[in-house]
């Protein structure tokens, strides 16, 4: 009886297992099927934000756009949500019932060269992403849960994810996801803390000629702290970066310049190394304008330090998998250096599970080059962004079958952001 009962056990879970593939099988054709079909579509939304660079918190072009092409192709939209250029729009089974999976679109450009990260794309991936999941769960009325798709703007500056995680945005979503575009292919690559600051020194003005000994030249502040910077990097960790520009520096030659502003970006691997970084750096401006006579005021933006990002790993795999079936393969970083930048993402996933792989799209530009600007408008890096949206659609589709999955993916962020505590 007992032998009886366990062959039965088993039959049954062959079956549900082969149910599972099934599922996902039919499911990944038409989540492909879906995304071929409205891929000029995708293109000109694509096309339209590229054309129209637009900076962070600015973004009300690309906002229109995308909010247009969600309404249209029947999402309940909320236009301006929490931030002018923000919006929610949401595809939710009958029910009500399911995990909520939110997928995040990006769209800001950056001061003089554009879209040169790409951040249209990442728009049209999201779109292409959201438009699979709901034609799968409109396809399936068993399938429960909810997609949220939302805009989130100024990922080049401040960080909009922030100010829509502070205002309780994220409260109900399970699991957030999202692509990169950039000239590598990586689930894992790093993704560093990140810090703004802005340092305004303040002196003297005096005629530089005749009286040069009145003043008190607070260009001179910011060169020097900026030389007690470069001084500090040679012992520093390779995973820290520190970046500044001096965005005032005097008026005319002949008058000491009484004010100065350097603006920095202070990275770590992690937050509590960034802190001890960042208490380094205070040191080099405070000697720049003991040096100098000058007064050094510093200003850190504490509200939207960027962390890093903690990739789930179960999400990770799920997304890879489906990658490497649309063939996209992981960047072989052998012999080289990997990558590392920063995201307003690294904060979202420091609160629900969450990826952002970032993707190839047959460039050899780097990300932040007037070079990556035209890859990211330029007809090669469709086929890619449209094989990711939809190996993100399927992590999305597993996440709302498979609840055990959902779970799964919920204990591996317990375990890397409290250690399992
Ligand atoms: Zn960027
Ligand atoms: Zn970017």
């Amino acid at each position: 009886m007992l032998r009886i009962v366990h062959f039965l056990d088993i039959l049954e879970e062959r079956s549900k297992s082969e149910l599972k593939s099934d599922m996902s099988e039919g499911d990944f054709l038409l989540v492909c099927s879906i995304i071929d079909k409205e891929k000029e579509f995708l293109n000109s939304v694509s096309q339209n934000i590229w054309k129209n660079p637009e900076l962070a918190y600015k973004e009300f072009h690309a906002h229109d756009v995308l909010t247009d092409a969600l309404s249209s192709n029947g999402f309940q939209v909320e236009k301006h949500y929490i931030l002018p250029t923000a919006f929610k729009a949401e595809y939710s089974s009958k029910t009500g019932n399911g995990p909520v999976i939110a997928v995040l679109l990006e769209y800001d450009a950056l001061p003089d060269i554009g879209h040169a990260c790409g951040h249209n794309l990442i728009s049209e991936a999201g779109l292409a992403t959201s438009l699979a999941i709901k034609a799968v769960m409109e396809a399936d009325p068993k399938l429960e849960g909810k997609l949220l798709v939302l805009g989130t703007p100024a990922e080049e500056c401040s960080g909009g994810k922030i100010d829509l995680l502070d205002a309780g945005a994220f409260r109900e979503v399970d699991a957030a996801m999202m692509v990169h575009p950039s000239n590598f292919t990586s689930t894992y690559a790093p993704v560093l803390s990140r810090l703004s600051m802005t340092v305004d020194f303040k002196g003297k003005e005096s005629h530089a000629a005749a009286f040069p000994w009145e003043g008190r030249n607070a260009l001179d502040a910011a060169v020097s702290t900026y030389q007690n910077i470069s001084l500090l990097r040679q012992h520093i960790k390779p995973s820290n970066r520190i970046h500044a520009i001096i965005t005032k520096g005097g008026v005319v030659p002949n008058v000491i310049p009484a004010e100065s502003t350097l603006q920095m970006a202070v990275r770590s691997a992690t937050k509590a190394e960034l802190k001890d970084l960042t208490a380094r750096i205070m040191e080099c401006v405070k000697s720049g304008a003991v040096a100098t006579g000058c007064t050094a005021s510093i200003d850190c933006d504490e509200k939207h330090c960027y962390e890093s990002l903690v990739t789930n790993k179960v999400m990770g795999k799920l997304y890879d998998q489906y990658a490497r079936k649309l063939g996209i393969y992981p960047t072989d970083f052998s012999g080289k250096d990997v990558p590392a930048g920063s995201t307003d993402m690294g904060n979202v996933s420091h609160a629900i599970p969450s990826i952002h792989p970032f993707y190839d799209i047959n460039t050899e530009s780097q990300n932040h080059s007037k070079s990556f600007t035209e890859a990211s408008g330029d007809t090669k890096a469709q086929e890619p962004t449209l094989k990711v949206a939809k190996a993100l659609a399927m992590t999305a589709l597993i996440l709302m079958r498979y609840p055990e999955t959902m779970e799964e993916a919920k204990k591996q962020f317990n375990l890397d952001i409290t250690g399992g505590l």
